[in-house]
């Protein structure tokens, strides 16, 4: 108990001494006094939102835009995971924050990787349905014992999740069951899970994270790939680099088109959701694989 307060009493002072540094350029959240979520990236803090809805306050460490593999945590986010009533991350996606969680030890974390039955160093879950089922059932238990006042609005909305959810697992197995193409070429590694639940073997030409820059050998094995499998597409995605998947398709005369990881919104995707992108993501490959 005591050690709770002393590192509450810590994040705190640090918080007085580097605030008047921060100066007007912070996010300015006005805390309430509602429950705090702290969520790691966007799949997670739509997870959070869809189940608490109005009864907690949800922050999410990744902004709008930014690439989630390799963010920072500031000193006021590190104090929002201190104070936070659940923390809700997936560990191995995002340094900064299993470090934190480490370090600062909150006492309701939801480990959505650990949730999610991660295979392999590949943390992509949440591009498989039901895998983020489950991780939203692993929260919704978390947020009903912190707070018991809400269980039952928790566990109807979680209820109304697990159906869309479910919804959007069959449309995808549905919608990809009959295609004449069951390959695919995306820019970063990040459509394991969805490749896997729904029959479609995929490449990446960037690894598991996008910053990753591909030999040359690897782009030439990409390119007898697509040449083998008679493709018609080269994906790319909203947040990391759309070139190299550009010159390929280019130079092989096919399309390129944008298969959302779904890592996070930014401008051009601001008015959507989960729900909304990866229904997106579904046109876009029955298109390029040409299912019927
Ligand atoms: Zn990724």
């Amino acid at each position: 108990m005591t050690m709770i307060v002393m590192r509450r009493m810590g994040a705190a002072l640090g918080l007085l001494l580097v605030l008047p540094l921060l100066g007007g350029c912070g996010p300015g959240v006005q805390r309430g006094s509602r429950p705090l979520v702290v969520t790691s990236f966007y799949p997670l803090q739509w997870v959070a939102e869809r189940v608490a809805g109005r009864h907690v306050e949800v922050v999410d460490l990744t902004h709008p835009g930014q690439e989630p593999h390799d963010i920072e945590l500031t000193v006021r986010q590190t104090a929002d995971v201190v104070d936070a009533s659940v923390v809700l991350y997936a560990r191995g996606l995002q340094a900064a924050v299993d470090q934190a969680v480490d370090r600062e030890r909150p006492r309701h974390v939801v480990d959505a990787a650990a949730v999610a039955r991660l295979e392999g160093d590949d943390p992509h879950f949440w591009l498989d349905p039901t895998r983020m089922r489950a991780v939203a059932g692993a929260f919704e238990r978390r947020l009903a014992r912190v707070d018991p006042g809400h269980a039952r609005d928790y566990a109807r909305r979680l209820h109304r999740l697990q159906r869309e959810l479910t919804g959007l697992d069959r449309s995808f197995r549905r919608g990809l069951a009959h295609c004449r193409i069951r390959t695919i070429v995306v820019s970063h590694d990040a459509f394991g899970y969805l490749g896997r639940r729904y029959g479609l073997r995929v490449a990446g030409i960037n690894g598991l994270s996008p910053d990753a820059e591909p030999s040359p050998a690897h782009v030439r094995e990409l390119q007898d790939l697509i040449r083998r499998e008679h493709l018609t597409t080269v994906f790319s995605e909203e947040l990391a680099s759309r070139e190299l998947a550009g010159s390929i398709a280019r130079d092989l005369g096919l399309r390129s088109a944008v298969l959302d990881p779904v890592e996070g919104l930014d401008d051009a995707t601001a008015g959507q959701d989960y729900l909304s992108l990866m229904r997106r993501n579904l046109t876009t490959l029955r298109k390029a694989d040409q299912c019927s």
